[in-house]
């Protein structure tokens, strides 16, 4: 006999797979009945193959290396790197999952970031995602960041672990500038050190922007011996000015 809790799997697995068919999940662009990102609008989104800063992702106009900003001021993190652009059917994909309750749009922008990552031949031991704060993951009731993480570590088979907190609620990045938004989340994480001493870690994060609140979560990595962190997020906004 089944245990109580194969059961119970086994239900849940039968309710959603009835649900799946009663309610096909509606494109988040386009809204046909065709998938959480329909293959046409997946179509319109591309990776991003001009030239980025290559310690902090940010789009440049020529292939010099680094951007003004890192040469003045290096990161700390090791590098961060973007997938495609936060723009048209990815905006709207990022906006469902973390507004709209789209849970499942994290199964194909997770594709993103495994090819991403397959592509940057990036060597990692472990997986981590950056933490929201418990009362707004309550709310929300999940992390965003964390759907993305899980879904890359099931493409790639690098493990996933959850390190980091958030120590502190931070305002919303949204409408700050370049310091602003460094000020804003600095300090406000702590790792374990049991799970990330002398690894190299993959950080995921839906999108990033100046990379702050990457690099402040790197600095907690690094408070804990991590031994480098890589940035990646599914999206990056085309221009950014601090
Ligand atoms: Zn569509
Ligand atoms: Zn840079």
């Amino acid at each position: 006999m089944m245990p109580h809790s194969g059961r119970l799997q086994a239900w849940a697995g039968l309710t959603g797979r009835l649900l799946d068919l009663l309610f096909p999940a509606r494109c988040v662009n386009c809204k046909s009945v065709n998938g959480s990102l329909c293959p046409a609008c997946l179509a319109t989104i591309h990776p991003i193959t001009t030239p980025t800063c290559e310690r902090c992702g940010h789009p440049l106009p020529s292939t010099q290396a680094t951007c003004l900003q890192c040469t003045m001021h290096p990161l700390q993190i090791t590098r961060i790197q973007s997938a495609v652009w936060h723009d048209g059917a990815m905006r709207e994909a990022i906006h469902a999952l973390k507004y709209n309750r789209r849970r499942d749009v994290a199964r194909p922008l997770g594709k993103f970031l495994a090819e991403k990552m397959l592509a940057s031949n990036v060597t990692c031991d472990v997986i981590s995602s950056v933490p929201l704060h418990p009362a707004r993951e309550l709310e929300r009731g999940y992390n965003q960041a964390e759907l993305l993480a899980l879904e890359t570590s099931a493409l790639t088979r690098v493990p996933y672990v959850r390190t980091l907190r958030r120590t502190r609620e931070t305002a919303d990045q949204i409408g700050l500038n370049g310091n602003g938004r460094r000020k804003n989340v600095a300090n406000a994480f702590t790792a374990e050190a049991s799970r990330v001493a002398g690894k190299n870690v993959l950080l995921i994060d839906d999108v990033a922007t100046t990379g702050a609140t990457l690099e402040s979560c790197a600095a907690a990595l690094f408070r804990a011996d991590a031994h480098s962190v890589y940035g990646l997020t599914v999206a990056r906004p085309r221009s950014y000015t601090t």
